[in-house]
């Protein structure tokens, strides 16, 4: 399987400012050498709590946030080099859907505009085959054309959410970003919009960068799994390792916090104390020290190195002095 996406080393600092001069005072490391690869068609499901980087990462690698440094490469292009005329003509390669599917769509837009909109940007096509390919990807995501002059405050949230869909869909995009997109929706809704972009990704052949922070709804969609604490993947796995053999201190704790279907079934339940420090102030070496279980002296002095465990040829990397 060929690689689409290729993540080397990504890092995104946001300067801290403080005092009369407003003065660089720090650097918050929402994002801190990360590295990973997502094959053609494939999804890469990214999870972690809140706060930890996830979207921040996300939108670094669409070039939404500028990176501190690091390189992106889609398709074997640079995109970490492109200048901003550039960038605009490979945007179309690389779409986000959002969370908030109400807050993204335009309330002063019907569908048929909002679907437009890029293909006009772009200059794609004329008239005649605009309107074709609305209607196409309104197929595509299950609505009827009755829909084409209606408001985003006319459909439930999850009709909004394959309105969302669609509108990524628009200019043929290699790569799409889904940034916690189904976390607003109910859960029977929500396993529609899950299986309508497995489908996607199928027929497609479209890669997902797929963040949530619940980890029961990446499993079921994903082909790899990274596990990102305090903006540093500390597991990298296929779904089913991750799940079958849990290795950081961390993914377990978030595994054993899924509910399980039976109340009465036991687990070696792991809970997590605390909340995740600020990436302001990190630990110094392991950053899950402060609330990691089985913490050892020695890591305080330096953050562990992800290392590939290679099991069964697959390859399982974790940041870890346990392994
Ligand atoms: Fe826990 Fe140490 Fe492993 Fe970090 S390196 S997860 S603190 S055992």
């Amino acid at each position: 399987m060929s690689t689409l996406l290729e993540v080397k080393n990504l890092k995104k600092h946001f300067p801290i400012k403080g005092g009369f001069f407003r003065h660089v005072v720090g650097q918050l490391k929402a994002v801190d050498d990360v590295s990973f690869t997502i094959p053609k068609g494939h999804t890469f499901g990214l999870v972690g709590e809140s706060g930890c980087g996830k979207s921040t990462l996300g939108r670094a690698i669409l070039r939404l946030h500028e990176p501190t440094g690091g390189e992106i490469r889609l398709g074997g292009t640079d995109i970490t080099s492109l200048n901003r005329k550039e960038l605009v003509a490979h945007r179309k390669d690389m779409q986000i859907i959002f969370q908030d599917p109400y807050a993204s769509l335009s309330p002063r837009r019907t569908v048929m505009q909002t679907l437009l909109e890029p293909l006009e940007i772009h200059r794609i096509g004329d008239a005649a085959s605009r309107k074709k390919k609305v209607l196409e990807l309104l197929d595509i995501v299950g609505m009827r054309a009755n829909v084409l002059h209606r408001y985003p405050h006319e459909f439930s949230g999850g009709q909004r959410q394959r309105i969302g869909i669609a509108r990524a869909l628009t200019l043929d995009p290699k790569f799409i970003v889904a940034d916690e997109a189904v976390s607003a929706l109910d859960v029977s809704v929500q396993s529609q919009v899950l299986n309508l972009i497995a489908r996607l990704q199928r027929e497609l052949h479209i890669s997902f960068l797929f963040i949530s922070h619940d980890l029961a709804v990446v499993q079921h969609i994903s082909h790899q799994i990274g596990v990102m604490y305090l903006g540093k993947l500390v597991e990298i796995a296929s779904s089913t390792d991750l799940y079958r053999k849990p290795l950081h201190p961390y993914t377990k704790a978030l595994l054993s916090a899924i509910p399980m279907p039976d109340p009465d079934t036991k687990s070696d339940r792991t809970i997590l104390q605390g909340d995740v420090p600020s990436p302001l102030h990190p630990p110094s070496g392991c950053p899950f020290r402060t609330r990691c279980p089985d913490a050892m002296p020695v890591c305080e002095e330096a953050m562990p190195e992800l290392k590939n465990l290679n099991e069964n040829g697959a390859s399982h990397e974790v940041a870890c002095y346990l392994y």
